[in-house]
């Protein structure tokens, strides 16, 4: 059988793979499906193999790659352990604030451990009534004394109950948008925090999330990352490079269940003839192996984009949308060419396609990212309201139509 095309290649690739076959994390990704619960173990030992920490600087114990070739890693980590342990090897960049604006002590005392897999920190940005409208979030961040205090609840969040610290987002007292919005790192045993964990969800049960509710928690103004009021503006760039990762973590995925299906169909016989000479069932593979290939090189150009310092900002939020819809369109074909067993446990395809169907709603949903990149697309234009740049008939709020030839 010939290979379509090869995986991505990087030399980062072999020293990845031998560490997700030396820790047994394919196996163990099987296993947080069944027992949810944080793999600290596992979250250590990646530590220790330097998967923690692609993007962050060597001189804290990253890797210092570039955006782009720290998604061939993702993609390897997906491909060969699922989503669950390159997302695991993605918690530093979903961190990155604490050493981009953190200064020494959070950098050192937290960053730090964090790359070592010592301690997890989480993200609490959603809220119960602002999820996809984060800008709408009404934690109240009040000066006082040498510090802050927090109030408010934050829901949906991953590691609820797992996480040693967070980086908390909320707002002072009487502001809207970003303008007023500060990040903080929380450990999360202070005094007045709250932690619930969630019902089990359908796919990522190993995050284990849940609701925190922070009563009056007193904060030092030394854990508050950056300048006051800058929190969302230092979010949402990170956010930029962080969907261009998420979405080489959903195509390493799929990408393990297309090439698993693909090698199935040419043994599997039905009706006297294998699987592979049906063309129902080798059309759709076919489309997906192409749509696949398409999506991972658009998502490296996106991310290309952003490691040269240009604005990648619909390019990553279009990676990501279209990487989960591509996925789980693969998955869905996998699971069904496989038949039976496809629906059950005994193939890792079902509990990919469950993974990856937190895609299209995790760091945003799919609708609210292609708002943001019409709007990054053709932003000055939408502003300047219906019908700008040349006028048709007047009044008719449509733009000039070609001049025709036959005219
Ligand atoms: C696996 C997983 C892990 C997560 N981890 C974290 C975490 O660690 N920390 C954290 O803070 N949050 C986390 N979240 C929460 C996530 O970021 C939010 O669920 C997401 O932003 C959507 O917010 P919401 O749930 O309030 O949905 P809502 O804002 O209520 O939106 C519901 C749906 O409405 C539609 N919609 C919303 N706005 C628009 C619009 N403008 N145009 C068109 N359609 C729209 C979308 O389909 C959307 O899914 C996680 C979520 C999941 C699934």
């Amino acid at each position: 059988m010939t290979e379509l095309w090869p995986l991505p290649q990087d030399p980062i690739v072999p020293e990845v793979e031998a560490a997700c076959t030396r820790l047994g994390l394919a196996r163990r990704y099987h296993e947080l499906d069944r027992l949810p619960e944080f793999p600290r173990r596992e979250f250590r030992a990646m530590g220790r193999a330097r998967l923690l920490g692609l993007t962050a600087p060597r001189r804290l114990g990253g890797r210092g790659l570039n955006a782009s070739r720290s998604a061939i890693a993702l993609y390897h980590i997906a491909y060969r352990a699922g989503t669950a342990f390159a997302k695991l090897a993605m918690q530093p960049e979903f961190c990155s604030v604490l050493v981009e604006r953190g200064g020494r002590e959070l950098a050192g005392r937290w960053f730090g451990p964090l790359l070592a897999g010592r301690v997890l920190i989480g993200n609490h940005i959603t809220e119960p009534t602002a999820g996809s409208d984060a800008l709408a979030m009404a934690l109240e961040v009040t000066p006082r004394g040498e510090g802050y205090v927090l109030n408010g609840t934050k829901s949906e969040a991953a590691f609820a109950v797992d996480a040693d610290a967070a980086i908390v987002y909320g707002r002072a007292p009487g502001t809207k948008g970003a303008d007023g919005i500060s990040g903080f790192l929380v450990p999360q045993r202070l005094k007045g925090i709250r932690r619930t964990l969630a019902p089990l969800d359908l796919g990522e049960r190993w995050q284990r999330r849940g609701t925190v509710v922070y009563d009056h928690v007193y904060v030092p103004a030394r854990y508050r990352i950056g300048r006051e009021g800058e929190g969302f503006r230092y979010l949402r760039r990170e956010l930029i490079r962080d969907r261009g990762l998420l979405a080489a973590i959903y195509l390493g995925a799929a990408r393990a269940s297309w090439d698993e299906t693909v090698r199935d169909v040419f043994e599997r016989v039905t009706f006297g003839r294998r699987l592979s000479e049906r063309q129902a069932v080798a059309f759709p593979l076919v489309d997906d192996g192409v749509a696949l290939e398409a999506t991972w090189l658009f998502t490296q150009r996106a991310l290309a984009r952003f490691d040269r310092g240009e604005d990648a900002s619909a390019h990553t939020a279009m990676a990501k949308v279209r990487s989960t819809e591509v996925a789980l369109a693969t998955l869905d074909h996998c699971i069904q060419f496989h038949g039976g067993a496809g629906y059950s446990a005994a193939y890792p395809h079902e509990q990919r396609w469950r993974d990856v169907r937190s895609g299209p709603i995790a760091h945003a949903p799919s609708e609210v990212l292609r708002g943001l990149a019409a709007s990054h697309l053709w932003g000055d234009r939408t502003r300047e309201g219906p019908g700008a740049g040349r006028r048709g008939p007047r009044g008719s709020g449509r733009p000039a139509r070609p001049r025709s030839a036959a005219r």
